[in-house]
């Protein structure tokens, strides 16, 4: 176990204590969390990835037009460590809800008996083949977005670990000012407010973090202060936000890490937070994050 990694497991352990004493209606849904993060955490420490190459001239061309360095189905997956965090996942899961459990069971039997196949798996999500999860789920008679959860968050480690070496592709002198990832092109899951009040987009799909401006939509572009608003919850909990944009009905939420008495993970702010989601969907707002990537 290396140092950053220590460093990442304790961040995720004091994130979770605290927003629990805080907010203990999240406690049983953390309490899978935490032990799922943490096993992420670990198979992230011993993945055995081959490194993503970009040809130069690409990569001048992906910077000119402002594309993303890769596509989602360019990501290295390390099969072998993915496929031990599945079943790993599917035993978490007896402990969390019931019908996580349920499902999870299910698709453990069938990696079992071989009728569920990790690297097909694998690859069917990175290249959004929906209608393999639609026939899978339906084979296994369980909800396709718990299939869709265990397969991504399986390869979440390897994805994160790719985003953190493909980072040095990045062009460091030119802002970026996109809404959607400079690394994979997907939009945002969450907005955090660092110490200036900087504001950072973290990607819904690799984890990597960007800068964006302050006043801005990253689902339609819009920079225009008078259509984006935010609201906080009824409880006025310091530190989170809805930012919502009239031009397209879409919102993200905020976390402003100046305002947090306790360390600030952004998966363990994203998962503790739904009831912020409720709120902008009962607003009839649309959430920016692709539905099969949404907890
Ligand atoms: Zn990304
Ligand atoms: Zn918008």
């Amino acid at each position: 176990m290396n140092e950053k990694q220590n460093m990442s497991d304790d961040q995720i352990k004091k994130a979770v204590a605290a927003i629990k004493a805080e907010r203990p209606a999240y406690e049983k849904l953390l309490d899978f969390f935490e032990k799922l993060f943490l096993a992420q955490e670990e198979t992230k420490g011993h993945l055995d990835l081959e490194p993503i190459e970009i040809p130069k001239d690409l990569l001048s061309v992906k910077r000119q037009e402002k594309f993303p360095l890769v596509n989602r189905a360019d990501f290295a997956i390390d099969t072998k460590a993915s496929g031990a965090l599945l079943k790993k996942i599917c035993r978490l899961s007896a402990e969390a809800t019931e019908v996580l459990a349920e499902a999870c069971s299910k698709i453990s039997n069938a990696l079992e008996k071989g009728a569920l196949e990790p690297t097909t798996l694998f690859s069917k999500l990175l290249m959004e083949d929906d209608a393999y999860f639609q026939e899978v789920s339906q084979g296994l008679e369980i909800d396709k977005k718990v299939l869709t959860f265990v397969a991504y968050t399986s390869i979440m480690p390897a994805l994160s670990l790719c985003a953190e070496q493909l980072t040095a592709c990045l062009d460091k002198d030119t802002p970026w000012q996109k809404g959607y990832c400079p690394i994979c092109g997907s939009p945002p899951a969450l907005s955090i407010l660092r110490d200036e009040g900087q504001r950072s987009l973290l990607c819904s799909f690799c984890g990597h973090e960007w800068q964006a401006l302050r006043i801005y939509c990253p689902f339609c572009d819009n920079k225009d202060r008078k259509t984006l608003h935010y609201f906080f919850s009824e409880e006025e909990e310091e530190g989170y936000r809805v930012d919502m944009c009239d031009q397209c009905k879409r919102y993200i939420k905020t976390v402003d890490t100046r305002k947090m008495s306790h360390p600030v993970h952004p998966l363990v702010e994203h998962i503790s937070t739904l009831h912020l989601d409720i709120l902008a969907q009962e607003q009839g707002l649309e959430s920016g994050i692709p539905s099969w990537l949404q907890t």
